[in-house]
């Protein structure tokens, strides 16, 4: 008896080991770095032992030149520019579609044309204007996904002066961009990360599914994994947080969020702290983390209870200014509660 169980022991700490070094899938390799004004980190296991940096970095050149908003010669850049006859390239046109999907779904929560507010907030790609109601009910005109279109690859847009903004989404998609690149390659297991936005497939190198850690909403944390709320375990899923504690400032004593509620052209002002998002693709999971933030909280929830085919962890101060969350039933199963 005794011997058995010691045979399982010595079991466990090979497969552990082998995990850890090179095992029949080949060895595990890291890759880290900067994009979209953030960092990435991917963790992969492949059996040649391959590098792929240049290519991922190649592949996230080109996707910023189609949608980076801090790019002025970005496809969306030139079609915010109003220069005419701007040609989408695919990863424009699937992004655009996802964003008009979302738009539809969640009753306009998310909406990408909402630029010209997000700008004059300061949360932009220009510099920040003198804001007053004036000036919001003017741009709201410009704000409205039903008022643009992709006709034969190019926007059509009701008004001159519509502008897309992609930074709710495309972080998401550019995850999923280097993910389908390793389903491409046939590997298995990978995590792939940027700024806090995952997605990871197959198992980790310990064999187990990837803990992703969910990040407690406080002021100005920066780092991602200092202080974790809870820790999910996924795996061929993905992960997306919005939260208004680490891009806000504060003037007279009132907070300004960047999420903007498209419906009222001002910051979102309420309760609701983060959202984080599980969804099979982190494009979906992004632009659903934004949603829930425009929502709120009572409203994510009634949204969340209809859609079962997203999972959500919701982080919010009550009516009582009580620190609460509340998530998905099938949150609750790939919850850990070991930090
Ligand atoms: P995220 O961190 O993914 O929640 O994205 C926040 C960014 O999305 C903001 O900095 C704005 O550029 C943009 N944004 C703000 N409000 C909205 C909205 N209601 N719908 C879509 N994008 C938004
Ligand atoms: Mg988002």
């Amino acid at each position: 008896m005794h011997r058995v169980t010691l045979w399982a022991g010595a079991l466990v700490l090979a497969l552990l080991v082998s995990g850890c070094t090179t095992g029949n899938r080949g060895a595990w390799l890291k890759i880290s770095g900067y994009t979209q004004g953030t960092t990435y980190n991917i963790t992969y296991q492949d059996p040649d032992s391959t590098d792929y940096q240049e290519q991922l970095e190649k592949l996230l050149g080109e996707f910023d030149q189609s949608l980076s908003t801090y790019l002025p010669s970005s496809i969306v850049s030139r079609m915010n520019q109003g220069i005419p006859d701007v040609v989408a390239d695919e990863y424009f046109r699937i992004c655009f579609l996802a964003a008009e999907e979302v738009y539809a779904a969640t009753g306009g929560a998310f909406d990408i044309t909402v630029a010209p507010v997000v700008n004059a907030w300061g949360f932009g790609f220009t510099e920040r204007s003198r804001v007053d109601s004036a000036l919001i009910d003017s741009l709201l005109q410009f704000v409205g996904m039903n008022k643009v279109s992709l006709r034969e690859n190019k926007l059509v847009r009701e008004r001159e002066g519509m502008m897309l903004d992609m930074n709710a989404i495309a972080q998401g998609y550019a995850v999923d961009v280097l993910a389908e690149f390793f389903d491409a390659e046939n590997i298995e297991n990978y995590l792939v990360e940027i700024g806090g936005e995952v997605r990871c497939s197959g198992k980790n190198r310990f064999g187990l599914d990837w803990r992703i850690g969910i990040d407690k909403p406080i002021d100005g944390l920066q780092l991602p994994g200092v202080q974790m709320q809870a820790i999910v375990q996924i795996s061929g899923r993905s992960l997306a947080t919005s939260g208004n504690y680490r891009r806000f400032y504060e003037e007279d004593g009132i907070k300004y969020s960047h999420t903007i509620d498209p419906s009222t052209g001002y910051p979102v002002q309420h309760g609701l702290l983060s959202a984080t998002v599980v969804a099979s693709d982190c494009m979906r999971a992004d632009a659903y983390a934004t949603a829930f933030m425009v929502m709120g909280y009572e409203k994510a929830r009634r949204f969340l209870e209809k859609h079962t085919y997203l999972d959500a962890y919701l982080i919010f101060n009550d009516e009582m200014g009580e620190y609460r969350v509340w998530y998905t039933a099938g949150m609750e199963k790939i919850l850990s509660e070991e930090l």
